[in-house]
């Protein structure tokens, strides 16, 4: 978990290189059903523009299809979710018919002046300004809840600071996981 820009497509990536798992962004995925116009991607396509959250149903659709997967039984990442409380109940539920457990949920931290700086240089269709404020908002507003849901339940939340060089936040990363 972390805010837009936190830098979760490429530190997921290399923690899933790493144990040789999958790695699920749902962003990713929305944006390459975007892309390829399936409607799926068309109904997104608004809520994304806005730096809105997209429906919880429809999410919670990707990622039983992910978890779906031969691949992912013995182990996977996700990325960018879950950001509600409803998607982290409908994966309770869907990681209860596969028997599997969440081992930990990283958080990544990143102060906002930061997160403007890179997105703004990003480039992506979603990172104008407003938007960009907007997902902000949008985290902020949810990820709090969403990280107190987890404490409550059990699950191992660990908070790194998103900040510095790509080698040092991955070092980081793994050494609070102990990988
Ligand atoms: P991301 O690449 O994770 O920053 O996601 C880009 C956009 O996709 C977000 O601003 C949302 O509109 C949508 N999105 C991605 N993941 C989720 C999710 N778990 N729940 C709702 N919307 C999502």
């Amino acid at each position: 978990m972390g805010p837009p820009g936190a830098g979760k497509g490429t530190q997921g990536e290399l923690l899933a290189r790493r144990l040789g798992i999958p790695r699920y962004s749902t962003g990713d995925i929305l944006r390459q059903a975007l892309r390829d116009r399936t409607p799926m991607g068309l109904e997104a396509q608004r809520y994304m523009h806005e730096g809105a959250l997209v429906p919880d149903d429809l999410i919670l659709g990707i990622i039983a299809e992910a978890l779906a997967n031969e691949e992912s039984e013995a182990g996977f990442l996700l990325d960018g979710f879950p950001r509600t409380v409803g998607q982290a109940e409908g994966l309770n539920v869907l990681l209860a018919e596969t028997g599997q457990e969440l081992d930990a949920i990283v958080d990544l931290s990143v102060p906002d002046a930061e997160i403007m700086k890179r997105l703004s240089t990003r480039g992506r269709k979603d990172d104008l300004q407003e938007t960009i404020r907007r997902r902000l908002q949008v985290y902020e507003a949810k990820q709090k809840p969403l990280l107190d849901w987890y404490a409550k339940s059990g699950v191992r939340v660990v908070s790194v600071l998103g900040v510095g060089d790509i080698d040092d936040i991955q070092a980081r990363i793994l050494e609070q996981l102990a990988l």
